[in-house]
């Protein structure tokens, strides 16, 4: 899934009012936005898009342990990517851990080497029960979303089903 929610576009901003060269072009639910929407990426990152329309970004659950301070920040800061379900937002040493991206094993086999995320795939292996093995390989309908915690750098996964 292509997660670039960052297009390089002449817009002018909704919520400054200012021209600019780039438009965010991912989620944004909001009871008022104007349709279309056109948001300076940021204007996403400093919050003036979320409270000018009382919107979020992503639509996700999210750890019991994480600081409420930072579940805002990621529905109102943090540029939103397409899912096709809410997702769980991982969270570790108190916090929402950080996007990165899609997890492909077959691009990314050195992420395969490490630690946390074959404690990851065991955990997801174990909860969906699928076998380990399953899920060094892409799945059609079984996205693994990679993130990683800001403290300790300890990468965590999520799951998204088509
Ligand atoms: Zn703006
Ligand atoms: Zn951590």
């Amino acid at each position: 899934m292509n997660h670039g929610v960052v297009r390089q576009r002449a817009i002018i901003c909704d919520v400054c009012g200012k021209a600019r060269d780039w438009a965010y072009t991912g989620p944004f639910r909001s009871a008022d936005r104007p349709e279309p929407l056109n948001i300076y990426p940021w204007c996403v990152a400093d919050g003036s898009a979320a409270q000018k329309y009382d919107g979020t970004f992503q639509e996700a659950d999210f750890e019991e342990f994480v600081t409420s301070a930072s579940i805002q920040a990621v529905l109102k800061r943090t540029p939103g990517f397409p899912t096709m379900n809410p997702i769980f937002w991982p969270g570790h040493h108190g916090e929402c851990c950080v996007f990165l991206g899609d997890f492909i094993p077959e691009e990314q086999p050195e992420l395969l080497e490490q630690k946390s995320i074959r404690e990851e795939l065991g955990r997801i292996a174990r909860e969906l029960g699928l076998a380990e093995d399953d899920l060094r390989y892409s799945n059609n309908s079984l996205y693994t979303l990679l993130f990683q915690c800001s403290t300790c750098h300890s990468y965590q996964l999520s799951t998204d089903f088509s």
